[in-house]
């Protein structure tokens, strides 16, 4: 083989590579419901420097030639038609159209032996609500760089829990879950589900130790009722870095990782950013 060929088969494989990976630098899946999240891939004079909905920037992930906004869309969203304010790269503001489709989810019953987890003293209302004003804080935070959205497993386990059940503690309703649970014992370790820097940490009322990392464009993760945390505001994570261990910290009713998910402010369904899970999902649909 000539030098010149060897050379040009090794530049098709940089070249293909390139391609996988770019393929790989994972949006997450496709499923404008509420609670979910609609992707939306733009071309050419349409790409977007800036987005917007419901006055909420937007994540973009750009390419030269295309560009996918990930709208997060919450669970009380109305199914039907909605709209997306973007800014073109030529300068020219433009609404795009998508279709938000309906979905229900199922009830959970859960009893908690802590009561005053449920309905919480008169002297805990306090903590409360200036931890209200932290989690909001948390969740509104941007950061201009690339948004991290290709995420990896960050507990290994089984899925105790899923995203947007409606749910009834000690027979009263209570928000809908807004999270992934993944049952481990205490100690295991969690792992940050991509890069990014920690925006809050600390011990609350409801959710016990919790992280909050942020993956650039207002994609946040979060993590609940934690036994140790293991990094503090500030710090800058990497992909799999473990940044705690499971506990049974706050309103729980085992040792578990909560896992959350926020896309322009908004929480949505979790599953849809780990694909890897599917099996691990189908196993608890069957047996709930
Ligand atoms: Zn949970």
């Amino acid at each position: 083989m000539s030098a010149h060929l060897k050379i040009t088969i090794q530049l098709l494989y940089v070249f293909a590579a390139l391609i996988i990976s770019f393929s790989l630098s994972a949006a997450p899946q496709h499923d404008p419901v509420p609670g979910g999240i609609a992707l939306l891939t733009l071309n050419d004079e349409h790409i977007a420097s800036s987005a917007r909905y419901k006055g909420k920037k937007l994540a973009v992930i750009n390419t030269n030639t295309q560009a996918q906004l990930l709208v997060g869309l919450s669970l009380s969203t109305k199914p039907g038609n909605h709209f997306i304010s973007i800014n073109t790269r030529q300068g020219k503001k433009e609404k795009i159209k998508f279709v938000v489709k309906p979905k229900t989810y199922k009830a959970q019953y859960l009893t908690i032996k802590n009561k005053r987890k449920v309905n919480p003293y008169e002297k805990d209302m306090t903590r409360i609500l200036s931890e209200k004003k932290r989690k909001s804080l948390a969740k509104k935070h941007w950061q201009d760089t690339p948004v991290n959205s290709d995420f990896l497993i960050p507990v290994d386990g089984r899925i105790s829990s899923i995203f947007g059940l409606r749910r009834f503690f000690n027979e009263q309703a209570r928000r809908p879950h807004s999270g992934l649970d993944i049952a481990a014992p205490q100690g295991t370790p969690i792992k940050s589900v991509a890069a990014g820097k920690v925006i809050e940490s600390g011990d609350f009322f409801f959710s016990g130790n919790m992280v909050y990392i942020d993956h650039g464009m207002g994609l946040i993760s979060l993590y609940a009722h934690m036994h140790e945390i293991k990094v503090k505001a500030g710090d800058d994570i990497l992909q799999g870095q473990i940044i705690g261990t499971v506990g049974e910290t706050g309103r729980v009713t085992g040792p578990h990782l909560h896992m959350a998910v926020m896309l322009n402010q908004t929480t949505v369904d979790p599953l849809l950013f780990l694909p890897q899970l599917a099996d691990k999902a189908a196993l608890y649909f069957k047996s709930n």
